[in-house]
């Protein structure tokens, strides 16, 4: 393998060696030493169907026949203009939808147009973010000024310096009962700092990879009110959380809530290609184009990538078909039935599910890496974030396929602590 290619939070050369993948087929990873994994995560929750549906690769072929990419300045297509409708219809209250090319983009393109907003009604002065603890948001700079600085991005904290963080919410999707802490947090900053701020940003229900963890709609819709009565936008990043992972097409929809803006990628377009969507309102959409420079100022070389967005289409029409809303309950009840007695284990500090995401929270991030070893070795791939491991499967695992992933699973986390005194073992 060479060392020239720079892997994601990683070093040149990589440590450890990445498996080398030679192929992938329905829903497992073929190793070039000829080993298949079953993917438990599905390459960073966007391959919700598996690898190389028929549907989706038949979809880009189509398309590369006739257009693969035109410049989006000056130009239109079909397949963009479809997936804006596809995508309006379903979210129904942010029907102005601009494409990217990733999720960070999505996010840096949200923060822009709430600051244009504010600029275009007069109140340039209105241009920080209010962020939750532990919130995640994307790399790019803008992206992880909104982030938590304590948790990936820690090197590059001087980019949230104007950024207020309030408490997250307490945790657990049905706790509605102890978010006073959370919402006093926010109270007093909105109240305090309202007239600087241009909006609020989250991820709705689940927090991902800075807290692995679910919170309930009722925070939601107190958030919802606050921005409301305190003149901020609300700006939804459910570039994880979209397309049904958590038993609601878009999480928000759990609180029936109306965000301002809603940021879109990872399973727009079922893991095939790179593709984004920041979404808003017709009130964002109307003021940013009525008022001086009468345009949103962005527009990506790649925007609305013709492929992607005829990937996006096949992908859409596909989850209405598979009756994914089933399918994800049906994870979520196996989910917590195999997984449930794990938190019995010394070394495991909490067992969640949701949807078809299922956290398994060790004691440290020692066990999570020596956990994923022995998943390696036992025919399943997973990638952990810090002391917290996880499961984010395709929607289409057939039966069988569901139950070696959720036995082996549960297996390798009981032996990582059932050895926790031994020897560490080798990572493959
Ligand atoms: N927002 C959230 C909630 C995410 O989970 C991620 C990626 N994990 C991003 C934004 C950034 O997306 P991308 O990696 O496509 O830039």
């Amino acid at each position: 393998m060479t060392a020239r290619v720079w892997h994601p939070y990683n070093s040149i050369p990589a440590k450890p060696t990445p498996l080398a993948i030679s192929q992938t087929q329905g829903h497992l990873l073929q190793l070039s030493n000829g080993v298949q994994l079953i993917d438990g995560i599905a390459s960073w929750w966007t391959a919700i169907f598996g690898y190389n549906h028929p549907a989706l690769v038949e979809a880009i072929a189509q398309q590369s026949q006739q257009l693969s990419h035109v410049m989006f300045g000056g130009l239109s297509h079909p397949a963009a203009e479809q997936l804006a409708e596809s995508l309006a219809s379903r979210l129904t209250d942010t029907p102005a939808i601009f494409f990217s090319d990733s999720g960070s983009v999505a996010v840096e393109v949200a923060l822009k147009m709430a600051r244009q907003y504010w600029y275009a009604c007069g109140k340039p002065e209105k241009k920080r973010f209010v962020a939750l603890r532990h919130g995640y948001h994307g790399d790019t700079w803008g992206a992880m000024s909104v982030s938590d600085p304590e948790s990936l991005h820690q090197l590059f904290r001087d980019a949230s310096e104007s950024t207020c963080f309030v408490t997250a919410p307490d945790y657990g999707f049905t706790n509605t009962m102890h978010q006073s802490l959370a919402l006093a947090s926010l109270e007093t900053c909105l109240r305090q700092q309202h007239q600087q701020i241009a909006a609020m940003i989250l991820e709705p229900i689940w927090q991902g990879a800075g807290a692995m963890n679910f919170y309930s709609p009722a925070y939601l819709q107190a958030v919802r009110h606050l921005c409301t009565r305190y003149h901020v936008l609300l700006i939804c990043d459910e570039i994880a959380t979209g397309f049904g992972k958590t038993g609601a097409y878009f999480a928000h929809q759990h609180a029936q809530i109306q965000p301002d803006i809603v940021c879109l990628g990872k399973a727009i377009t079922g893991g095939m290609l790179s593709l984004a969507a920041t979404c808003a309102s017709n009130a964002i959409a109307d003021a940013i184009s009525q008022h001086l420079p009468q345009k949103l100022m962005h527009g990506p070389t790649y925007m609305a990538n013709a492929l992607a967005c005829a990937c996006a289409n096949a992908s859409l029409k596909l989850l209405d078909e598979i009756n994914w809303s089933d399918k994800v309950a049906n994870w979520q009840q196996e989910m917590n039935a195999a997984l449930a007695s794990l938190a019995l284990l010394e070394g495991v500090n909490e067992v969640r599910v949701l949807g078809h995401i299922a956290v398994v929270e060790m004691s440290s991030a020692g066990l999570a890496a020596a956990t994923q070893a022995r998943a390696i070795a036992a025919g399943i791939w997973i990638r952990p974030f810090s002391q917290w491991v996880y499961l984010t499967p395709a929607y289409t695992m057939t039966a069988s396929e569901r139950e070696t992933l959720l036995v082996t699973f549960v297996e390798v986390i009981q032996q990582t602590c059932w050895a926790q005194d031994s020897a560490p073992i080798a990572s493959i």
